[in-house]
């Protein structure tokens, strides 16, 4: 079992990862501090994993929330069937809700912990790749409003994260990838070396193997500690961590939410800002063809959609939550393995690239 450490002062927690650590009764007892414990997972994963993690907690009062499975169920008429149960099973201050699920489970989870009675201990239990790598760590956590995506929210930290390697041999192929798309883009934002490991291991993680994954997430999860450590509530370098995300969620917006997984989206993107990024003469064409080669071994998408032009792509882009006072703001890579902090883009630059790469 590998253990890391995310730094944060009193609010500091283990990430431990490894095979086999839904089985582990020590590792719950650890940081579960009184007798009630809820459970909140969905329809998907709960027949899975629910009773995997249920045998640990005999000695506990247990209750459980099977929620729908979805991203459209990531809403505040969701997180009030957890008060519900919450309440109803008269559970105190000093309960602990533990969140078993991808991002979506996990950041539903962590939010109605961080509210009920002000804040009740939670941990996190991530089941997709990129619930461990990612949306487990850092401490974002909160629900979509009919207006906006991840509107609603707080930042709230876990007592640990269990991340089980044993759980991504459910995920199906497409999932995985989406996970792969993150992974590969710490590589790119700060860890040329875990690049370089990423372009010699990508077919055994696409494989799935344990060892070679539980290093993947690993390495992934302490560049993301390491930022969130500094800069925990995003005013600086935390933005970094979305390289790619400004054209992605242009073409998760511009397809429809659901053609592209977000990963998906996020991989093209990244592929547009390296080109941006070689526009700019920071990469040379060798290295935009060495991540977009990289993206697509790991099985994912790296042309961005025929049915968006450029026109589109702008608007979109240019109402992304990561702008300030309406002008398109952007990570780009000065090298691979590292970035920019956001930089405002030359609009005839940005135009050249969303007419010029992949079309
Ligand atoms: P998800 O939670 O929807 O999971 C993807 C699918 O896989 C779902 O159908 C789920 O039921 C299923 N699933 C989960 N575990 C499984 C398993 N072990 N085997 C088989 N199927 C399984 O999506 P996701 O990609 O994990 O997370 C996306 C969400 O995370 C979004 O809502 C996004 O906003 C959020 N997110 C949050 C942060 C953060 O910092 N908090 C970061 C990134 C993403
Ligand atoms: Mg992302």
């Amino acid at each position: 079992m590998i253990h890391l450490h995310v730094e944060l002062g009193n609010r500091s927690y283990p990430i431990y990862i490894g095979s086999q650590l839904l089985s582990r009764p020590d590792l719950y007892a650890a940081h579960i501090k009184s007798k009630q414990v809820l459970i909140v997972t969905n329809e998907t994963v709960a027949p899975l994993y629910l009773d995997r993690v249920r045998q640990n907690l005999t000695s506990y009062q247990v209750e459980t929330v099977v929620l729908p499975d979805g991203e459209q169920y990531k809403t505040l008429e969701m997180l009030n069937r957890v008060f519900d149960a919450l309440l109803s099973a008269r559970f105190s201050r000093n309960a602990t809700l533990i969140a078993l699920g991808g991002g979506v489970i996990g950041d539903m989870g962590g939010f109605a912990a961080a509210c009920y009675q002000r804040g009740i201990a939670f941990l996190q239990i991530p089941t997709t790749l990129l619930a461990q790598v990612d949306s487990s760590v850092g401490g974002k956590t909160g629900v979509n409003h009919p207006l906006g995506k991840n509107m609603i929210g707080a930042f709230y930290q876990p007592q640990c994260v269990l991340a089980d390697t044993d759980a991504l041999d459910t995920l199906d192929d497409r999932q995985l990838a989406a996970g792969l798309a993150e992974v590969i883009k710490y590589g790119l934002i700060r860890d040329a070396d875990f690049f370089v490991w990423l372009e010699h291991n990508i077919e055994a993680l696409c494989a799935r193997d344990k060892n070679t994954l539980a290093y993947a997430i690993e390495r992934s999860c302490r560049n993301k500690a390491e930022i969130v450590a500094e800069d925990e509530t995003e005013s600086g370098v935390r933005a970094t961590l979305n390289l790619g995300h400004t054209f992605g969620h242009a073409i998760e917006t511009g397809t429809g939410y659901g053609a592209y997984l977000h990963g998906e989206a996020v991989a093209i993107g990244i592929c547009q800002a390296a080109d941006l990024s070689m526009r700019k003469g920071w990469l040379t064409g060798q290295d935009v063809q060495r991540i977009a080669a990289l993206l697509l071994r790991a099985g994912l998408p790296v042309i961005p959609p025929a049915g968006l032009d450029a026109e589109r792509f702008l608007e979109l882009m240019a109402v992304d939550k990561k702008n300030l006072d309406g002008r398109i703001r952007l990570i780009l890579l000065e090298k691979i393995g590292r970035t920019t902090l956001p930089v405002y883009v030359d609009r005839t630059l940005l135009e050249s690239t969303l007419n010029g790469y992949g079309r």
